[in-house]
């Protein structure tokens, strides 16, 4: 588990200190506040506060003057339908602020995301901890031969304890650089902010991100998606989990329409009118470009 003893007891503390309150809450969210979740093999997240549930997103469509909720099948048919139709404002009525530890490389790519705030740890204020991200064997691949993004084959014996080696002795060699930089024995010792720079983008950071409801259902669109790298995906899959509990309904309609629907493009849509229609069509005969039949195979066969 990432966490120290004296962070678990922090934790603990604001668990065991309940509050009544007017506002709303969602029951299942109540259960995650606060907790930390490992994701990774240092990594965690776990959220820091909330605002709003499933009722708080009908009762901003509805712009109504009380809770805004009706009967349960009717709210939960309101929310689909403002997901099917791409009606997302009530979806940001709901806000949630996570705590992420996550290793650099990962916060390049989740800072792309620039619908959310951010608050990350200073490194050149305090010293970041030697903690870094090694793959497990069953995520250790190769270069995938058909997609340049991507990866392949699993490396096995030899030569994946060589690459395993490797990314110890790196990591461990620039912590102990990092270190004998910033203290030197009587010295001065390097500034955090210029010593920082020879650690590896494996190094493990901190930060809040405050995200609502609809930005977070687009990062969770893009990052829990098979093409997005494994690692991110590990913490939005954490995150689906999360979300599921929090609001129920919206999160079965954002899997139903966002995570398990297809976009089709109008050639698509041609193409699988003649179909049904008993038309045989080819690759040749689709208007399509290579790579788009091939996905739209893939989707259709
Ligand atoms: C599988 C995958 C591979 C990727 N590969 C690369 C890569 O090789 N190189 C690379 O650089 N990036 C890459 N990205 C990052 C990607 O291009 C986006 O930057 C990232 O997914 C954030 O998406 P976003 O801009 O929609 O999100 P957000 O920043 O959260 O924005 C949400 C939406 O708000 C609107 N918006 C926000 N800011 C602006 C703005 N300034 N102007 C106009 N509209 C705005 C847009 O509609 C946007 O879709 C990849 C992402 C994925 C998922």
């Amino acid at each position: 588990m990432p966490l120290t003893p004296e962070q678990q007891a922090e934790i603990d503390e604001q668990r065991a200190n309940p509050r009544p309150t007017l506002r709303a809450v969602s029951e299942g969210m109540e259960k995650h506040l606060y907790l930390a979740h490992p994701v990774l093999d240092h990594g965690l997240i776990r959220v820091v506060d909330y605002m709003g549930d499933d009722a708080a997103i009908t009762q901003a469509a509805r712009v109504s003057y009380g809770r805004g909720t009706k009967s349960v099948s009717t709210d939960e048919g309101l929310i689909r339908y403002l997901m099917r139709h791409w009606h997302s404002t009530p979806f940001e009525m709901c806000e949630v602020k996570f705590h992420v530890k996550l290793p650099v490389f990962v916060a390049r790519q989740w800072i792309r995301h620039r619908t959310a705030n951010v608050n990350e740890y200073s490194a050149r204020y305090s010293i970041l901890d030697r903690e870094f991200y090694i793959p497990a064997p069953e995520h250790l691949s190769a270069q995938s031969a058909v997609n340049r993004q991507g990866r392949g084959e699993l490396l096995e014996g030899e030569e994946a304890a060589r690459v395993l080696d490797l990314l110890r002795e790196d990591a461990m060699r620039s912590y102990d650089h990092y270190e004998s930089m910033l203290s030197q024995d009587g010295q001065k010792g390097l500034a955090r902010e210029l010593a920082r720079m020879n650690l590896p983008a494996n190094v493990y950071t901190q930060w809040y991100w405050k995200v609502d409801l609809h930005n977070l259902f687009h990062f969770l669109r893009l990052r829990a998606d098979s093409h997005a790298q494994y690692e991110i995906r590990a913490y939005a899959n954490a995150m689906c989990d999360i979300v599921r509990d929090w609001v129920p309904f919206a999160y079965a309609a954002f899997e139903d329409y966002r995570l398990g629907g297809v976009q089709l493009s109008g050639k698509g849509v041609e193409v699988l009118k003649r179909r049904l229609a008993g038309e045989t069509v080819t690759e040749e005969n689709s208007g399509m470009s290579k790579g788009e039949w091939r996905e739209f195979e893939g989707l259709w066969g």
